[in-house]
């Protein structure tokens, strides 16, 4: 690594536009094309006041036409439709959780996937109340895993993270009926409440979309955070670099993406390996190089650089 510069917005941008002009020449299509065929949008769209959740919609509302067909009003749509967006939110982050909770339930000393940072898995295990003394750490890994898992549809009681938060939150959450459940029942509970003929009191809808956005802040997503350090290292400051010339030409360039790390971890260890860099050369290349974008570009680069 060389001394440490700030890429800037401007900079960023040219390496953008630039990537844009070759990729025109190849026909390569980019949503900086598809939004220009997508604009101006659909005005009721974008202010959530159509409704398409049962056959006999979808309606819109406007000025004569002040609720749908079911009876429902401006404020019931766009309070439905954002309980639908968060429900999907919340699903989509917590089900990353849940996969390396699982993932940890698998962690074996002779497997792929190890326990990489013990120490964060006893604080978790002993915030969790669970026996630490005397145990193997990959028995102790199972048993807090499997109970990561049970999170997701525990059948009584609230996340088991809520604790972390300061104790007037955790007064507000009770009082307010927001502290959430298991982490499938606010989603399945957010789906049920905005069926057809369920709820259209926007009060009732805003609510639960709080408490399913909780079930995966301090749920979902917290045991996602917290099992990713317990399996591949707790972050720590670390230079790294950004921008597409990161990508090198003369060498193999892997570029990761999604947001579970489980299968990025395991490329960067395999792009490490002598076997792996051996073949690379054999095929005429000088290395590998694994960049990545969005949410696993981050995970790998706070990790490893
Ligand atoms: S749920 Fe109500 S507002 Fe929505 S499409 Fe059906 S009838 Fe229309």
């Amino acid at each position: 690594m060389g001394e440490f510069k700030l890429t800037t917005v401007e900079e960023f941008e040219a390496g953008t536009n630039r990537l844009l002009e070759t990729g025109a020449k190849v026909g390569a299509d980019a949503w900086q094309f598809r939004v220009k065929n997508q604009t101006p949008h659909c005005k009721f769209g974008e202010q959530g006041i159509c409704c398409r959740i049962c056959s006999m919609g979808p309606c819109r509302i406007t000025p004569k036409a002040p609720r749908g067909i079911c009876g429902c009003d401006a404020h019931g749509i766009v309070a439905r439709n954002y309980l639908k967006f968060t429900a999907g939110g919340s699903a989509t982050h917590s089900d990353h959780g849940r996969s390396i909770c699982h993932t940890l339930y698998c962690a074996a000393p002779d497997g792929n996937y190890k326990v990489k940072d013990p120490e964060k898995l006893i604080r978790i295990a002993k915030e969790w109340g669970v026996e630490t003394e005397g145990k193997d750490i990959y028995d102790l890994a199972h048993e807090v895993a499997y109970m990561g898992l049970s999170e997701y549809g525990k059948v009584f009681g609230t996340q088991n993270f809520l604790k972390r938060a300061p104790k007037h939150t955790q007064e507000i959450w009770e009082r307010e009926e927001i502290a959430p459940r298991a982490i499938d029942r606010e989603v399945s509970c957010s789906l049920h409440m905005t069926h057809m003929g369920c709820s259209s009191k926007p009060e009732a809808l805003i609510r639960q979309s709080f408490r399913s956005g909780l079930s995966d802040g301090w749920g979902g997503s917290m045991a996602g955070t917290e099992f990713s350090d317990v399996l591949f290292g707790t972050p720590k400051p670390i230079d790294t670099e950004a921008n597409l010339g990161v990508m090198n030409a003369e060498n193999v360039n892997i570029v990761v993406h999604g947001h579970d790390p489980a299968l990025s971890e395991m490329i960067c260890e395999y792009a490490d390996s002598p076997e792996m860099i051996a073949y690379a050369k054999e095929q005429g290349a000088k290395g590998i190089t694994v960049s990545g974008v969005c949410c696993t570009s981050n995970e790998v680069a706070m990790r490893r650089g």
